[in-house]
């Protein structure tokens, strides 16, 4: 172990140190010196040699330059860094006049929305942007005034939508109220009018049959025999006249309108003072609903 720092070297006897030159430390060549740094990526990049994608803020352990350009007497640096993938150099310099970094070689600078020198963003000067900015607030004015127009219709349109959905539902739980009222009123004069018409019809057959009873009481004698013919004598009057009897009143109704009870007397005509409501507005009906 004693060997393992050199403490004396071995030197040749034909060895000559007067031949070396020793030049002084300020004439010695300078290359470009360069400084290990550690740095984040500041752009996205893509390789050129293996497409490979450098993302910004990825880290490195690069080299640092100081080049011989200025701009207004701030130095500019290069950096150089490895590809991630295949390993080969990359370069990029600060640009202090754009406050950015400018790629150099080894790699491509991803497309960036905000850079791109020919969006109108960019090219737009002080004088345009003023002038747009007016432009915009006109727009806006314009638009506000159209706006409220448009909210109006809508809120109209939403009233009616929601005075039919009201008056479905009423229909739907057999309730009266609206418009409807007066088709409801239609249906019941018909019903009505037939109401009267089998009422009429029905009297007719009890006065018939009050005098068919009545002559046969007028011929005691034939009592029994017009017990049993009483019935044959009535079928033989009903080819011709309608039966005189009781039980073709009780006919079994359908119901006009399902749902929909008729009392025995029509109720009188519903008050359409009541119904009247603000034009436009549907939501006059929340307090006439029973449930
Ligand atoms: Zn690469």
């Amino acid at each position: 172990m004693s060997e393992r720092k050199v403490l004396t070297k071995y030197y040749p006897p034909e060895f000559d140190p007067s031949k070396i030159t020793r030049t002084p430390k300020h004439l010695r060549p300078t290359g470009p010196k360069t400084i290990p740094v550690r740095l984040m990526a500041p752009y996205s990049m893509k390789c050129t040699s293996c497409g490979e994608y450098i993302y910004k803020g990825r880290k490195f352990n690069a080299r640092k330059e100081t080049t011989e350009e200025k701009y207004l007497n701030i130095s500019i640096y290069r950096f150089y860094i490895r590809c991630t993938r295949c390993s080969s150099e990359i370069t990029f310099k600060t640009d202090p006049k754009n406050m950015d970094y400018t790629s150099e070689r080894g790699a491509k600078r991803n497309f960036e929305s905000w850079r791109n020198p020919e969006s109108a963003e960019l090219q737009e000067t002080d004088e345009d942007r003023l002038d747009r900015l007016a432009r915009e607030e006109a727009d806006e004015e314009e638009n506000a005034e159209r706006n409220a127009m448009e909210e109006l219709e809508d809120k109209m349109e939403e009233n009616a939508l929601d005075e039919i959905m009201q008056r479905n539902a009423r229909i739907e739980r057999g309730e009266k109220g609206g418009k409807e009222e007066e088709a409801l009123a239609q249906v019941r004069d018909v019903a009505k009018e037939q109401r009267d018409a089998q009422e009429r019809e029905d009297a007719e057959a009890a006065r018939r049959a009050f005098e068919v009873a009545k002559a046969q009481q007028a011929k005691p004698e034939e009592e029994v025999e017009a017990e049993y013919q009483a019935p044959k004598a009535l079928e033989t009057d009903r080819s011709m006249q309608p039966p005189p009897s009781f039980e073709k009143v009780k006919r079994a109704k359908k119901p006009l309108v399902p749902g929909l009870v008729r009392k025995t007397e029509p109720p009188p005509p519903a008050p359409v003072a009541v119904q009247v409501k603000p034009a436009g507005l549907g939501l006059g009906d929340y307090d006439s609903d029973d449930d």
